[in-house]
Protein backbone atom coordinates (compact mmCIF):
# COMPACT_ATOMS: atom_id res chain seq x y z
CA UNK A 1 0.00 0.00 0.00
CA UNK A 2 1.46 3.15 -1.11
CA UNK A 3 2.07 5.42 2.11
CA UNK A 4 1.46 9.36 1.77
CA UNK A 5 3.87 11.20 3.08
CA UNK A 6 2.56 14.36 5.03
CA UNK A 7 5.32 15.80 6.21
CA UNK A 8 5.26 18.03 2.93
CA UNK A 9 8.44 20.73 3.46
CA UNK A 10 7.13 23.73 2.41
CA UNK A 11 9.82 25.99 0.11
CA UNK A 12 10.76 28.78 1.02
CA UNK A 13 11.86 31.54 -1.75
CA UNK A 14 12.64 35.05 -1.05
CA UNK A 15 13.88 38.04 -3.91
CA UNK A 16 15.85 41.05 -2.62
CA UNK A 17 16.97 43.68 -4.60
CA UNK A 18 19.92 45.57 -3.53
CA UNK A 19 20.15 49.38 -5.07
CA UNK A 20 22.39 52.51 -4.14
CA UNK A 21 24.80 54.81 -5.74
CA UNK A 22 28.03 53.68 -7.55
CA UNK A 23 30.97 52.46 -4.89
CA UNK A 24 28.36 52.44 -1.46
CA UNK A 25 29.45 48.51 -1.76
CA UNK A 26 26.24 47.22 -2.47
CA UNK A 27 28.22 43.99 -4.14
CA UNK A 28 30.65 43.82 -1.24
CA UNK A 29 27.61 43.19 1.38
CA UNK A 30 25.73 40.51 -1.18
CA UNK A 31 29.50 38.74 -1.17
CA UNK A 32 29.63 38.95 2.68
CA UNK A 33 26.31 37.72 2.89
CA UNK A 34 27.07 34.74 0.26
CA UNK A 35 30.87 33.56 1.36
CA UNK A 36 31.11 35.49 4.68
CA UNK A 37 34.37 36.90 2.64
CA UNK A 38 35.71 40.46 1.80
CA UNK A 39 37.55 40.55 -1.31
CA UNK A 40 37.51 44.68 -1.74
CA UNK A 41 37.26 45.19 -5.29
CA UNK A 42 34.49 43.54 -7.33
CA UNK A 43 34.02 44.80 -10.95
CA UNK A 44 30.29 45.99 -12.23
CA UNK A 45 28.73 42.83 -12.37
CA UNK A 46 24.74 42.75 -13.08
CA UNK A 47 24.34 39.04 -11.18
CA UNK A 48 21.41 37.27 -9.42
CA UNK A 49 22.77 35.10 -6.69
CA UNK A 50 20.80 31.97 -5.14
CA UNK A 51 21.79 30.95 -2.39
CA UNK A 52 20.13 29.07 0.76
CA UNK A 53 19.97 29.37 4.63
CA UNK A 54 18.70 28.23 7.58
CA UNK A 55 16.72 30.85 8.91
CA UNK A 56 14.71 30.04 12.44
CA UNK A 57 15.04 26.63 11.51
CA UNK A 58 14.05 26.56 8.16
CA UNK A 59 15.68 26.52 4.74
CA UNK A 60 15.42 29.25 2.76
CA UNK A 61 16.62 30.19 -0.59
CA UNK A 62 17.24 33.97 -1.21
CA UNK A 63 17.93 35.15 -5.04
CA UNK A 64 19.79 38.45 -4.68
CA UNK A 65 19.36 41.26 -7.47
CA UNK A 66 22.96 43.13 -7.52
CA UNK A 67 23.35 45.53 -10.00
CA UNK A 68 25.17 48.79 -10.93
CA UNK A 69 23.66 52.08 -10.68
CA UNK A 70 22.36 54.09 -13.25
CA UNK A 71 19.59 56.23 -13.22
CA UNK A 72 17.26 58.56 -15.48
CA UNK A 73 17.25 56.42 -18.64
CA UNK A 74 14.11 55.06 -19.61
CA UNK A 75 15.50 51.71 -20.41
CA UNK A 76 16.40 52.17 -16.81
CA UNK A 77 13.24 52.72 -15.72
CA UNK A 78 11.23 50.06 -17.01
CA UNK A 79 14.22 47.41 -15.68
CA UNK A 80 13.78 49.16 -12.16
CA UNK A 81 9.58 48.65 -12.78
CA UNK A 82 10.75 44.83 -13.14
CA UNK A 83 13.28 44.74 -10.15
CA UNK A 84 10.03 46.27 -8.12
CA UNK A 85 7.64 43.91 -9.52
CA UNK A 86 10.25 41.08 -8.92
CA UNK A 87 11.12 42.06 -5.14
CA UNK A 88 10.16 40.70 -2.04
CA UNK A 89 12.25 43.08 -0.09
CA UNK A 90 14.88 45.91 -0.90
CA UNK A 91 18.32 46.96 0.24
CA UNK A 92 18.71 50.10 0.07
CA UNK A 93 22.53 51.23 0.59
CA UNK A 94 24.55 54.11 1.16
CA UNK A 95 27.78 54.56 2.53
CA UNK A 96 28.00 56.57 5.78
CA UNK A 97 30.82 58.69 4.53
CA UNK A 98 28.88 60.12 1.12
CA UNK A 99 26.23 62.37 1.94
CA UNK A 100 24.53 61.92 -1.99
CA UNK A 101 24.41 58.05 -1.72
CA UNK A 102 21.98 59.06 1.47
CA UNK A 103 19.82 61.24 -0.57
CA UNK A 104 19.82 58.95 -3.43
CA UNK A 105 18.62 56.01 -0.63
CA UNK A 106 15.79 58.55 0.61
CA UNK A 107 14.79 59.53 -3.62
CA UNK A 108 14.67 55.61 -4.20
CA UNK A 109 12.36 54.96 -1.03
CA UNK A 110 9.98 57.32 -2.82
CA UNK A 111 10.46 55.97 -5.94
CA UNK A 112 10.09 52.47 -5.12
CA UNK A 113 6.80 53.44 -3.22
CA UNK A 114 5.23 55.64 -6.15
CA UNK A 115 5.33 52.39 -8.66
CA UNK A 116 2.16 50.86 -9.40
CA UNK A 117 3.70 47.74 -8.77
CA UNK A 118 4.62 48.19 -5.15
CA UNK A 119 1.45 50.12 -4.16
CA UNK A 120 -0.79 46.60 -5.91
CA UNK A 121 1.04 44.38 -3.99
CA UNK A 122 1.65 43.18 -0.09
CA UNK A 123 4.17 45.88 0.72
CA UNK A 124 7.70 44.80 0.19
CA UNK A 125 9.79 45.62 3.09
CA UNK A 126 12.49 48.24 2.79
CA UNK A 127 15.90 48.05 4.74
CA UNK A 128 18.12 51.23 4.72
CA UNK A 129 21.41 50.27 5.33
CA UNK A 130 24.51 52.71 5.58
CA UNK A 131 27.70 50.89 4.86
CA UNK A 132 31.54 51.43 6.04
CA UNK A 133 31.07 52.03 9.37
CA UNK A 134 34.60 51.75 9.78
CA UNK A 135 34.86 54.47 8.26
CA UNK A 136 33.63 56.76 11.45
CA UNK A 137 36.55 59.43 10.44
CA UNK A 138 35.62 59.59 7.33
CA UNK A 139 31.64 59.99 8.18
CA UNK A 140 29.23 62.82 7.05
CA UNK A 141 26.15 61.05 7.14
CA UNK A 142 25.19 60.64 11.49
CA UNK A 143 23.19 57.34 12.21
CA UNK A 144 20.80 59.45 13.68
CA UNK A 145 20.21 61.04 10.23
CA UNK A 146 19.67 57.20 9.04
CA UNK A 147 17.15 56.22 11.90
CA UNK A 148 14.94 59.53 11.14
CA UNK A 149 14.71 58.52 7.53
CA UNK A 150 13.60 54.88 8.19
CA UNK A 151 11.47 55.96 11.07
CA UNK A 152 9.91 57.88 8.64
CA UNK A 153 9.24 56.09 5.27
CA UNK A 154 8.21 52.65 8.19
CA UNK A 155 11.88 50.97 6.90
CA UNK A 156 14.09 49.29 9.08
CA UNK A 157 17.54 50.78 9.08
CA UNK A 158 21.10 48.93 9.81
CA UNK A 159 24.84 50.31 10.03
CA UNK A 160 26.90 48.10 9.24
CA UNK A 161 30.85 46.86 7.82
CA UNK A 162 30.78 44.91 4.70
CA UNK A 163 35.05 45.26 5.06
CA UNK A 164 34.86 44.16 8.59
CA UNK A 165 32.16 42.48 9.84
CA UNK A 166 29.49 39.20 9.01
CA UNK A 167 27.30 39.44 11.72
CA UNK A 168 26.12 43.20 10.64
CA UNK A 169 25.53 41.92 7.43
CA UNK A 170 23.77 38.67 8.20
CA UNK A 171 21.34 41.05 10.73
CA UNK A 172 20.46 42.97 7.95
CA UNK A 173 18.85 40.05 6.25
CA UNK A 174 17.50 38.53 8.90
CA UNK A 175 15.71 41.72 9.46
CA UNK A 176 14.33 41.62 6.49
CA UNK A 177 13.05 37.61 6.17
CA UNK A 178 11.45 38.45 9.24
CA UNK A 179 9.21 40.95 7.90
CA UNK A 180 8.20 39.34 4.81
CA UNK A 181 5.17 37.69 4.55
CA UNK A 182 5.53 33.92 4.40
CA UNK A 183 2.55 33.16 2.00
CA UNK A 184 4.22 35.19 -0.59
CA UNK A 185 7.22 33.59 -0.32
CA UNK A 186 6.07 29.99 -0.34
CA UNK A 187 3.84 31.08 -3.48
CA UNK A 188 6.91 32.25 -5.87
CA UNK A 189 6.32 33.00 -9.49
CA UNK A 190 9.03 31.92 -11.57
CA UNK A 191 12.29 33.93 -11.90
CA UNK A 192 11.77 35.79 -15.49
CA UNK A 193 15.88 36.85 -15.49
CA UNK A 194 17.20 33.84 -16.35
CA UNK A 195 19.36 35.47 -18.47
CA UNK A 196 21.85 37.19 -16.44
CA UNK A 197 21.84 34.61 -12.90
CA UNK A 198 25.13 33.97 -13.09
CA UNK A 199 26.63 31.66 -10.16
CA UNK A 200 28.70 32.48 -7.23
CA UNK A 201 32.21 32.16 -9.22
CA UNK A 202 31.19 34.63 -11.83
CA UNK A 203 32.98 37.37 -9.32
CA UNK A 204 35.89 35.40 -8.82
CA UNK A 205 36.48 34.38 -12.39
CA UNK A 206 36.46 38.14 -13.25
CA UNK A 207 38.59 38.74 -10.51
CA UNK A 208 40.98 36.21 -11.86
CA UNK A 209 41.13 37.38 -14.92
CA UNK A 210 41.54 41.28 -13.85
CA UNK A 211 44.09 40.55 -12.11
CA UNK A 212 45.68 38.51 -15.23
P1 LIG B 1 29.04 48.91 -5.35
O1 LIG B 1 29.42 49.73 -6.54
O2 LIG B 1 27.96 49.57 -4.56
O3 LIG B 1 28.74 47.48 -5.67
O4 LIG B 1 30.31 48.92 -4.36
P2 LIG B 1 31.43 47.78 -4.17
O5 LIG B 1 30.90 46.66 -3.39
O6 LIG B 1 32.05 47.49 -5.49
O7 LIG B 1 32.46 48.58 -3.23
C1 LIG B 1 33.04 49.80 -3.66
C2 LIG B 1 34.34 50.04 -2.92
O8 LIG B 1 34.08 50.24 -1.53
C3 LIG B 1 35.30 48.85 -3.02
O9 LIG B 1 36.60 49.36 -3.12
C4 LIG B 1 35.12 48.13 -1.69
O10 LIG B 1 36.29 47.46 -1.29
C5 LIG B 1 34.80 49.30 -0.75
N1 LIG B 1 33.94 48.90 0.38
C6 LIG B 1 32.79 48.20 0.34
N2 LIG B 1 32.28 48.03 1.57
C7 LIG B 1 33.13 48.63 2.42
C8 LIG B 1 33.14 48.81 3.85
O11 LIG B 1 32.30 48.37 4.60
N3 LIG B 1 34.22 49.52 4.35
C9 LIG B 1 35.20 50.02 3.56
N4 LIG B 1 36.21 50.67 4.16
N5 LIG B 1 35.21 49.87 2.23
C10 LIG B 1 34.20 49.19 1.67
MG1 LIG C 1 28.59 46.47 -7.51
Amino acid sequence: MEKLNTTVSVKMEANIVVLGTESVGKSALTVRLLTRRFIGEYGDIESIYSHSFIVNGREMTFNIWDSPYSEGLSTEMSLFHKKVQWADGYVLVYSICDRASFNTVSRLIQTIKSTKDYQSADKAPIVIVGNKRDLDHRRTVLSEEGRLLALNTGCLFYEVSAAENYHSVLTVFHGLVDRMKDAKLTSKRHLRFRGIVKSMSAVFARRRTDSL
